[in-house]
């Protein structure tokens, strides 16, 4: 009797974390690769032929936040964009309007919303309340939040509160039993609160100033309480979103005492500068803040020691009526759109530096999915693995925001325009096409909720 043939077999140079397969392929049966490898195909009812073109494992963005803005029906719209944009997992930020995931009763309830609306998979943080917030930790680690999320800063008492410290250490305490990682938005609130109290006192209410109100010193203060806490407790202790080459230093310094104590870089960081936050205005607008142009060459030399535990986007799609600047740069939402430039911009900065398309496999798809326990499920082009996959076409590009695959008022990019080097002509989830190069073939409902697979704590080793 011949071989079953496979259900699809994909075709091009298959990038894994250490080699690229030139002339290769992926065969898929069901929703799982069956078979990797180069030159002539096996037999495949459907062969998809990208040839010349990069067959990346579909990227993992550890950090997003699809419903801080819009509450859960932002699920279905940025799912989408994350589909046109080559992501197949998003790990998602606990802190939405009008509830945030602080127990296993809502996480559930988000669950289902994901199940019925997303378009990619997805996996989700948890986080605690204000007070009290410390006895569900074990209840939402057995639900299957991936990671936690707490932070040192106050942007809504509700929905991203500032955790004090004996609270932390005892939420440390407490998550340090469920092996699972604690990502923590790392922003001195004293610092800026009073730098912001002052410039408002000046008049000084234009872009740059949202920098200079969250200096460095902001960051790198609230990254050293939280590592004597990780060193503390044994909690895997993981900083959100390092600006600075410094949160990277001091995590590795921490490991080097016997914590566990890892960083992670947005990919504006490793490109946007102050510069970009004054052209932008509004628009720019994130936090951290965008640093100097010599902060960005210090960050990628934290990225080739490898100091960086993976690159995400933080991806926060407000309206655009919430970041227009209108006089007052204190007044706009913090965050950017980053999901659909993700895989197209990460390829370009590599490529800009003479760096390999591998290291995009890694810092994005593998070590994501290894530190949120989600790997190898997700994150790598192995045999047995979900069948996801992001293909990029190389070439001369640009970002344009409009092709945005969002609601109307989330059609926005702070790299609009910008020169690419490679656009995403394919995304696979599970073996199903979901995204054409043009169209999004997947529905709502398309997308799963991806449970932790396992506790064990990865800080970057092999
Ligand atoms: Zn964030």
């Amino acid at each position: 009797m011949p071989p079953t043939p496979f259900d699809r077999v994909i075709l091009g140079d298959v990038v894994l974390p250490d080699a690229v397969l030139s002339d290769g392929y992926v065969a898929v049966r069901g929703e799982v690769i069956a078979a990797i490898g180069q030159g002539t195909p096996p037999p495949a009812a459907a062969v998809e032929d990208h040839a010349g073109r990069l067959l990346l494992p579909g990227l993992v963005d550890g950090h997003m936040h699809t419903s801080s803005s819009t509450g859960w029906p932002g699920i279905e719209g940025a799912s989408m964009s994350a589909a046109a944009g080559g992501v197949t997992t998003c790990v998602d930020m606990p802190y939405d309007v009008p509830r945030p995931v602080t127990d296993a009763g809502i996480l559930r309830e988000k669950v289902a919303v994901v199940e019925a609306t997303s378009h990619v998979d997805m996996a989700l943080y948890g986080t605690i309340t204000k007070a009290g917030g410390v006895e569900a930790i074990a209840g939402l680690a057995e639900a299957g939040i991936c990671s936690f999320k707490l932070s040192t800063y106050e942007y809504d008492a509700v929905r991203f509160p500032r955790i004090d410290h004996p609270t932390m250490l005892a939420a440390f305490r407490e998550i340090a039993k469920t092996g699972l990682m604690c990502a923590i938005h790392n922003e001195d609130q004293e610092l800026v609160q009073r730098l912001t109290a002052e410039a408002k006192a000046a008049g000084r209410t234009d872009p740059i100033m949202h920098a200079r109100t969250r200096p460095p010193l902001a960051e790198s203060m609230a990254d050293l309480e939280i590592f004597e806490m990780a060193l503390e407790t044994g909690c895997h202790v993981h900083i959100a979103h390092s600006s600075i080459a410094r949160g990277f230093e001091l995590a590795e310094l921490y490991r080097r005492s016997g914590a566990r104590t890892s960083g992670e870089a947005c990919i504006q960081y490793l490109c946007m500068t102050e510069e970009d936050l004054v052209r932008l205005q509004g628009f720019g607008k994130c936090n951290p803040p965008f640093r100097s142009a010599a902060e960005v060459e210090r960050m990628w030399e934290a990225f080739r020691a490898g100091q960086v535990a993976y690159v995400s986007t933080d991806h926060a799609p407000w309206p655009r009526a919430r970041k227009v600047y209108d006089g007052d740069i204190f007044a706009s939402g913090a965050g950017l759109t980053g999901l659909q430039s993700f895989a197209p911009l990460m390829y370009t900065l590599l490529a800009e530096r003479g760096l390999p398309a591998t290291l995009m496999a890694r810092y994005c798809a593998e070590r994501p999915a290894r530190f949120h326990g989600l790997y190898p499920k997700k994150g790598a082009i192995r045999i047995g693995c979900d069948a996801d996959l992001c293909v990029l076409e190389r070439g001369d590009f640009a970002f344009d925001a409009s092709e945005i695959r969002d609601r109307e008022d989330a059609r926005w990019s702070p790299y609009d325009g910008r020169a690419m080097r490679a656009r995403v002509a394919a995304t696979y989830l599970r073996g199903a096409c979901i995204w054409d190069g043009g169209t999004v073939l997947a529905r709502p409902g398309s997308g799963r909720f991806v449970p932790r697979q396992h506790r064990d704590t990865y800080l970057g080793e092999g």
